[in-house]
């Protein structure tokens, strides 16, 4: 990917997080501590204010570096995790990836969060989201599709009983919200589809 191209999707993914900060703490102040926002926007602003540094990196490089900056500056339980997501692509993409590369890191990047978080699709977390989208992007889904999947996946863990992270201690009383990690994860996939897929 050109460096100018990587930084305006790096921008795109900050932003979008950014400006949903109020949301996202919302959603966890209903079934967690109501800091995913906070969480998220500071980590966000940090990758922002180093987008062009990092843009002059390899695409791989880049993601490296993007995940290590999360995992220093997020906290909480996503900051670990999002930062593995990151830096788990960045280890596996090429240089210059096609469809299949994009699909094999997303499967290793998705594995490594889930051995991270000792985790997986169907505990009412960013996993939810993650699984399907990938699920959607193997099936031949453009990216304005795979986000529509990413989007229809967060609105799917609102009826489910969250058995991992701190949505967990509230047992039942986690069902009829949506997982605030499940909606960042479908926020930053809206990113990268609007940005790499134009008129998304
Ligand atoms: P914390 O829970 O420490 O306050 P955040 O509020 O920033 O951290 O993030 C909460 C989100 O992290 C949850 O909505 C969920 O999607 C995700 N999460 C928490 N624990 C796990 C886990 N063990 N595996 C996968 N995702 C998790
Ligand atoms: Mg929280």
């Amino acid at each position: 990917m050109e460096a100018a191209k990587l930084e305006i999707l790096i921008t795109k993914i900050a932003d979008t997080i950014i400006a949903h900060a109020d949301e996202l703490t919302s959603l966890d102040q209903a079934i967690g501590d109501g800091d995913h926002g906070l969480n998220m926007k500071r980590g966000f602003e940090a990758v922002r204010s180093e987008a062009a540094a990092l843009s002059a990196k390899p695409l791989g490089e880049a993601l490296k570096a993007a995940g290590t900056k999360l995992v220093m500056t997020v906290g909480g339980a996503s900051g670990p995790l999002y930062g593995t997501l990151f830096m788990a692509l960045g280890k596996a993409l090429p240089d210059n990836p096609g469809r299949a590369d994009y699909a094999a890191a997303a499967r290793a990047a998705i594995d490594a969060v889930a051995m991270r978080g000792k985790s997986q699709a169907g505990q009412k977390t960013l996993l939810d989201v993650l699984e399907p989208a990938l699920a959607a992007f193997n099936a031949g889904a453009s990216l304005s599709m795979v986000a529509d999947a990413a989007d229809t996946a967060a609105a799917g863990t609102i009826p489910m009983l969250a058995i991992r992270g701190r949505a967990s201690f509230l047992g039942e009383r986690s069902v009829g919200h949506m997982d605030p990690g499940a909606r960042s994860a479908a926020l930053i996939i809206r990113a990268v589809a609007q940005t790499l897929e134009p008129g998304t």
